[in-house]
């Protein structure tokens, strides 16, 4: 026997009894960029919860928890509108979604009440009415063609293209906030309070699919407890990510003209 035959029998087992290979990322088809946006920041606290923490500490902890998971789960690039303590306007949070090319928006807020009995999750939509404005504006608005509408001849066929992309952006929204107010629920076992619309100017201008998403009320005691504790946050990250990944099958099954209802179970 050669040596190198020999090397290779005391390789061999060697190599039988290495560790599996990692599992890998799943490749997304639709959703190749999240923007996460943990509300307030800098001056604006947000809201002061039960245990004295405040609102925009506990979402940005569980934004970038959250992007860790999406990142360790998919192939996915995921921005945070702030990385750190820090004021960003409502506006400026959008328009850094939209300049990156974002294929979802997930802003990630606490509610509140002056009574200490409301809790749960619930998952906001942009309103018609809003998103009627928006398109309003549009028209008094020089929109330049460049970006996702460079292919327009001149301002106002950018307009008309961005005003598509508003509402077929609003029309997959309610699919996300669907899939991922069950997924919190789910994860977290918290109340399900359901999917609403408001006006809500971080997602007015969006022009992918946006929701903002109330992972509790920092005005109850027991939830105030668990939103800042890192296994409750480490659950809502994991929804958020289990949320993505089944936005981007429903997306991508819609756009190979497969329709897929979307259920509770999702
Ligand atoms: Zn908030």
């Amino acid at each position: 026997m050669s040596t190198r035959v020999f090397a290779l029998f005391l390789i061999l087992p060697a190599l039988l009894l290495a560790p599996p290979v990692l599992a890998q990322k799943q490749s997304l088809d639709v959703v190749r960029k999240v923007v996460i946006d943990p509300g307030h920041g800098g001056d604006n606290k947000g809201a002061l919860a039960y245990n004295g923490v405040y609102e925009k500490d506990i979402v940005l902890q569980i934004a970038t928890k959250a992007r860790k998971e999406i990142q360790s789960r998919t192939d996915s690039d995921v921005l945070l509108t702030r990385e750190d303590d820090r004021s960003v306007g409502l506006k400026d949070r959008v328009t850094m979604a939209n300049e990156a090319g974002a294929d979802l928006l997930i802003s990630i807020h606490c509610n509140s009440s002056f009574s200490l009995t409301p809790q749960g999750v619930e998952t906001y939509v942009l309103s018609e009415q809003a998103l009627k404005e928006e398109s309003g504006k549009l028209s008094r608005q020089v929109v330049q063609p460049r970006g996702l509408y460079a292919s327009a001849a001149d301002s106002s066929a950018a307009a008309v293209v961005k005003e598509m992309l508003q509402y077929s952006a609003f029309r997959d929204a309610h699919t996300l906030a669907s899939v991922l107010q069950g997924a919190v629920v789910r994860r977290t076992k918290a109340m399900d309070r359901g999917v609403k619309e408001l006006p809500i100017v971080v997602l007015r201008g969006a022009e992918m699919p946006g929701i903002v998403v109330e992972v509790g009320f920092a005005s109850h005691p027991l939830e105030a407890e668990q939103l800042t504790k890192d296994w409750y946050q480490e659950r809502i990250a994991q929804a958020i990510a289990d949320a993505v990944i089944r936005y981007d099958q429903i997306a991508a099954q819609a756009r190979s003209g497969v329709r897929t209802p979307v259920s509770k179970s999702n």
